[in-house]
């Protein structure tokens, strides 16, 4: 049993973990609905190749990867510039900076579990090009790079991509992330990161994959059930700072975690995953260790976890399970996809 509360360094924040409520282990129930087979091609899906888009621009018939701008950006430069000022303490701007999408594949009916090594390897490639580039242009602070996976967190289209907002400001989470790895650095003279790595190392429950260079672990400070950090095992403060060796082995990881999480339940997993990487203001961010966070949103198959009253109202997660139970879950998942491997193997639940 879990009860406890345990300190989120990176967010400087407590954990309610309250596993001893709901400490029946998962009995091996599967989705109500399987995934249906999805055809390579949709016509009417506007990230397919040589496809029309709403904006009547169209899809490039493209083979590998696809970059394009957002037609629907939250922020560019279309956004108005002349405001009217609000009223005493409010203040507003023009909502400056530029968003884009990121095809992984031609393929409307694979996810990023299931490309290729290499695959992964041009789209990690893509998004150190797209980092440089963004995070070079003036007045863009911040190139968050993230993946809406599944309809449990509102995506209906299903074709593999993932979207960067390249904005004027830092998101507040990486700002909070940033401050704690340099005021722990100040004070210790150590990258925090590194002491995270080393805490779970010493622990070793919770590591899901890991190789020379990379690794993956379900932090102790979890917030969702399924919370996986994915990580190069040395210091750097964005992904176009890895060697080219480091950057084989981190898509490794990457993809061995996604292939259990798919394994897990036998589903494609859904998720928001997110690149924390350091801003693009030109500060000092030799502290700050890039990392790819995953929110998977379900505790079970059918099970979402809804954010309420300590989430939304105070702030703070209460988690009701254990990041060990669930690592354990994780690690006993097979490290082959599910949908390549015929017999069910692997994934047995844990007793
Ligand atoms: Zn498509
Ligand atoms: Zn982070």
């Amino acid at each position: 049993m879990t009860w406890e509360e345990r300190w989120h360094p990176l967010r400087e924040e407590w954990v309610i973990i309250a596993a001893h409520r709901q400490n029946r282990p998962w009995n091996g129930e599967m989705l109500d609905h399987p995934d249906e087979a999805l055809p390579p091609y949709v016509s009417d899906c506007y990230l397919c190749p040589g496809n029309t888009r709403v904006s009547s621009r169209r899809n490039e018939d493209y083979t590998g990867t696809f970059v394009f701008d957002n037609d629907h950006p939250c922020v560019g430069i279309d956004a108005p510039q002349d405001l009217k000022r609000p009223c005493g303490i409010y203040r507003n701007r023009a909502a400056k900076g530029q968003a884009r999408v990121v095809c992984y594949s031609p393929n409307h009916a694979v996810t990023l579990a299931e490309l290729e090594p290499g695959e992964i390897e041009a789209l990690l490639r893509v998004w150190q090009e797209q980092y440089r580039d963004l995070g070079s242009l003036e007045g863009i602070n911040y190139v968050l790079i993230f993946e809406n996976k599944g309809e449990a967190v509102g995506v209906s289209n299903p074709h593999p991509h993932c979207q960067i907002y390249a904005t004027n400001f830092v998101f507040k989470t990486i700002a909070t992330e940033v401050h704690a790895s340099q005021r722990h650095f100040a004070e210790t003279g150590r990258i925090l990161f590194q002491d995270i790595l080393e805490a779970e190392r010493s622990d070793g429950r919770r590591i899901i994959a890991e190789n020379e260079t990379a690794v993956a672990f379900m932090p102790y400070f979890a917030r969702y059930a399924f919370e996986v950090f994915v990580a190069p095992k040395a210091t750097h403060p964005n992904l176009d700072r890895l060697s080219e060796t480091e950057l084989k082995d981190f898509a490794a990881v990457l993809k061995t975690t996604l292939v259990r999480f798919d394994n897990l339940w036998r589903m494609s997993f859904p998720y928001v995953m997110v690149l924390h990487q350091a801003p693009t203001d030109g500060g000092d961010y030799h502290a700050f260790h890039f990392h790819i966070e995953f929110h998977p949103p379900l505790r079970r198959p059918n099970l979402l976890k809804y954010l309420a009253g300590p989430e939304i109202g105070g702030g703070n997660f209460l988690s009701d399970t254990a990041p060990e139970e669930k690592a354990a879950e994780l690690r006993a998942a097979g490290d082959m996809h599910y949908k390549t491997c015929p017999v069910k193997e692997g994934n047995e639940p844990p007793l």
